[in-house]
């Protein structure tokens, strides 16, 4: 548990830097919040959280505890249900990440970025050179990054390597119109579900399910969402709006893959980022991007080798 929260925290910790270089070339107005992330939890007190607070404090990474007094002030409209919470000030939320995405898209476009989109169903190699294959097109490439999220390890396997890669699905509504009722994002712990306020209305997210990436989406894990919500606010409405089921991409150590391939050194990954694909993005890249380049990040990027598993 500590090698995955240090090496978890060693890309968190730049993940904010990541994101505001690539920040600096878009128009970014209203799109991203800097007001934090709360989690609160009920039937136990501070007490009981005593050992991921240690850790926390071990690796460094900043929160500060809050009371039930000090929650009510920051989120007036969460019922008072709660006995305790951590807030991490540092925090950001995006109030529309499809829209930022759109903007980062743009500006690859911009810099003379291509982008295709086609079903990959093969990689083999040309001399040296790998070789991927859609249906009906071949591309050789110097290097090659597989970046494929839950679906990578169709592509991984036909590189000879067994990465015990997994799907967490998880769930996600929209209550439109309701997203003033919070300020920030909020996670409740027993739960193991949270809401965000977004340009789109209250999202609410959440549920782990090891399902697999064919099996249709479960109403009653939709049903127990819009149900948590209502838990923990009042006035929401009986109807609600965007329903999705997402993959998360997960390894049994909960650290991702980032790095060259075991059999291809021309071959590299970066998948694996389970909940937090989104806000480890920037820096995965980065780091991909230094290793492809053979320049030194100063980090220690032994940790997330599909190595490992071999
Ligand atoms: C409900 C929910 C809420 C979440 N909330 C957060 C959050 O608040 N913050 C956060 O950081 N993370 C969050 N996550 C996690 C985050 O969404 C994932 O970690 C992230 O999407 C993983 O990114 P990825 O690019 O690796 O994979 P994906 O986002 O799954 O993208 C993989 C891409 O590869 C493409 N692809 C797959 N196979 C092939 C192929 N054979 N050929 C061509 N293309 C292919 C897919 O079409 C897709 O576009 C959430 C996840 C869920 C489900």
């Amino acid at each position: 548990m500590m090698h995955t929260a240090k090496y978890m925290h060693q890309i968190l910790d730049l993940a904010l830097p990541a994101y505001d270089e690539l920040f600096e070339e878009i128009d970014l107005s209203g799109l991203v919040e800097s007001k934090g992330i709360m989690y609160i939890w009920n039937d136990q007190n501070l007490k009981s959280r005593e050992l991921e607070i240690q850790i926390r404090n071990e690796i460094g990474a900043e929160q500060q505890l809050l009371s039930r007094s000090e929650i009510h002030d920051l989120e007036p409209n969460i019922k008072n249900i709660y006995h305790a919470g951590v807030f991490y000030k540092k925090a950001r939320h995006a109030r529309n990440p499809g829209k930022i995405w759109v903007k980062l898209f743009e500006n690859f476009l911009k810099k003379g970025g291509r982008f295709l989109k086609l079903n990959i169903k093969n990689i083999d190699f040309d001399e040296n050179n790998p070789v991927v294959r859609s249906e009906t097109q071949r591309f050789i490439f110097d290097k090659l990054v597989i970046c494929c999220g839950a679906f990578s390890k169709k592509l991984t396997d036909k590189l000879h390597e067994n990465i015990p890669l997994d799907t967490e699905r998880g769930y996600h509504i929209h209550f439109k119109d309701f997203e003033h009722l919070i300020s920030r994002p909020v996670v409740f712990q027993n739960r193991g579900f949270g809401m965000t306020p977004m340009e789109q209305g209250l999202r609410v997210v959440g549920t782990v399910e090891f399902g697999g990436l064919t099996n249709p989406l479960s109403k009653s894990r939709i049903k127990n969402l819009v149900d948590n919500a209502k838990f923990l606010l009042d006035g929401l409405p009986d109807s609600h709006e965007d329903e999705w089921l997402g993959f998360r991409p997960t390894l049994p150590d909960y650290l991702p893959v980032i790095g060259p391939s075991k059999n291809y050194n021309n071959v590299f990954y970066s998948f694996g980022h389970h909940h937090l694909g989104w806000t480890l993005a920037a820096i995965s890249g980065k780091i991909i991007s230094k290793m492809i380049s053979n320049e030194n990040t100063n980090l220690d990027l032994e940790p997330y080798s599909s190595l490992r598993f071999s």
